[in-house]
Formats: C-alpha cells, structure tokens, sequence
C-alpha cells in the first residue's frame, strides 16, 4: 500500500515541493516513531506543498525545535526518549515556541487525555487511526488561524503590492520575481511601514531561530530585494538605518 501510494504522488510531490520552495510555504516538523504512519503524513502534507521535516524520537524533537521554528508541529504522544506530552508542556515554558501550533496524535482515545493534551497547551487532538483529509483539514485550519494574516489580505504602498495569499509582489503593473526570503523580508518590513527592524530581529522573525546565521546574511537578502524591487528609475522602498537596521520606507507611495 505504501508502495502504491508512494508511486501515485511522486509526481505530485515534485511539482508541490517545487512550489513550496518557492513560496516559502509552511514547514512541518513531523514527530512520530511508527515509520508507516510518518511516512503515510509526510507524504500527504508534501503533496499539499507543505516542507516536512520528520524525527522518530521524542528528544531529536526537541533538538530539531531548538535549531529551527516550524510553522506547525504534529506531534505523537507516545514516543521513545521524551513523551509528546512532555515536549508539547516544554514548548509551552520557552518563549520561541509558545505559540506555536500543535496537533497531537495518540492511540488513546480517552476523554481524560484528551483534556490533558488541550490543557498542556495543544492547540488539537486526534486519535488513531485518524484519516488523513480530516488531518489534513485540520493542519490548514490551525495555520490559517495561527497567521490569519496568511490567509488574506495584500500590503501595498505607491505603486508596489504584496500578496500574502499568493506569495505575489507586483510593482507598476509588473510581476517581480524574488526568492522566498526576500518575499518574507518585505512582508515582514511592509507589514509595520517606518518600523526600524535590527539585523537580529529581522533573522528571528524572517529567519526563525537563527542564532547561528552571520547578520551579514541580512544584507545579502536585503541586497537582493533591492535589486528585485527597483530598477535605476525607480524610488527604492527600503530604507537603511545605519547603525540600526532596516526599515520600509513610510513616505514610499508618495504618503507622508
Ligand atoms: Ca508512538
């Protein structure tokens, strides 16, 4: 049956994963020791265009939380090293993952632990065996409900537009081309106009928990939006603080 499966999405898997590169979609972390199962969500949430990233042990989670934020995490209950209920509380207690989304998934379909997964600060609960549409549709629900910026809505100043929905930026009519950090970075600028972001802050939010990336990765990224956005005529909309950070421009568009 895996077999099957795996044949029936190949092409789909390729096709999404390209688009998910592009479009900087939503990263999964996967936590689950039954190998068939990982496999059976992995390959379903891959072919939604979703980037999955998946650990078997209860502990490489939390190393893997500890290098890179997702931006969901399904998470089994019984798990060897550390309990999904444990790590699930531990997210709860660090500030980089609080409000992280999370679904558990257990075999035990009790009440009682139900309502102490939603207590230890789960977002939603499924019990095996599950189907995998129903998961899906809950996977989208709660990233919808955790971005709701995600879901709708277009930034736009002067003669440039931002698509959050369809991970679009038009500028005078034409559509620019950009790599998904640089999408991410103007949005993340765009969304709070005149706002003086450091190159740190910029690396936590665009980035994720990215301690180890030199802050001179900012410039680049910043550096290639530029180039991206503005031809020689045009009126650049980023501004550089110096000594600061970056900004987007307020009085871009002619407002100010
Ligand atoms: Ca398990």
């Amino acid at each position: 049956m895996m077999k099957e499966l795996q044949e029936v999405t190949e092409n789909r898997i390729s096709t999404a994963r390209r688009a998910a590169v592009s479009q900087g979609a939503a990263r999964i972390l996967v936590v689950e020791d039954e190998a068939a199962l990982s496999m059976l969500l992995s390959y379903n949430l891959e072919a939604e265009g979703f980037t999955v990233d998946k650990v078997e042990r209860g502990d490489e989670a939390e190393i893997r939380l500890s290098e890179t934020i997702p931006d969901l995490v399904i998470l089994d209950w019984m798990l060897p090293g550390v309990s999904g209920l444990e790590i699930c509380r531990r997210m709860r207690a660090r500030e980089t993952t609080r409000s992280l989304p999370v679904i558990m998934l257990t075999a035990r379909g009790e009440e009682s632990e139900r309502v102490r997964g939603l207590a230890i600060g789960a977002d939603d609960y499924v019990v095996k065996p599950f189907s995998v549409p129903e998961l899906m549709a809950r996977v989208h629900a709660l990233l919808r409900r955790a971005r709701p910026d995600r879901a709708s809505g277009v930034l736009s100043a002067g003669d440039l537009a931002l698509d959050r929905q369809n991970w679009r930026v038009r500028r005078g009519g034409r559509d620019v081309q950009m790599g998904p950090t640089e999408f991410r970075l103007l949005e993340h600028l765009m969304g709070k106009p005149g706002r003086v972001f450091s190159r740190a802050q910029l690396l936590d939010s665009v980035w994720g928990l990215s301690a180890e990336i030199d802050e001179r990765t900012v410039d680049v990224h910043i550096g290639r939006l530029r180039k991206a956005l503005s031809s020689a005529s045009e009126k650049d909309p980023i501004r550089t603080v110096r000594g600061a950070g970056y900004a987007f421009d307020e009085t871009f568009g002619g407002v100010g």
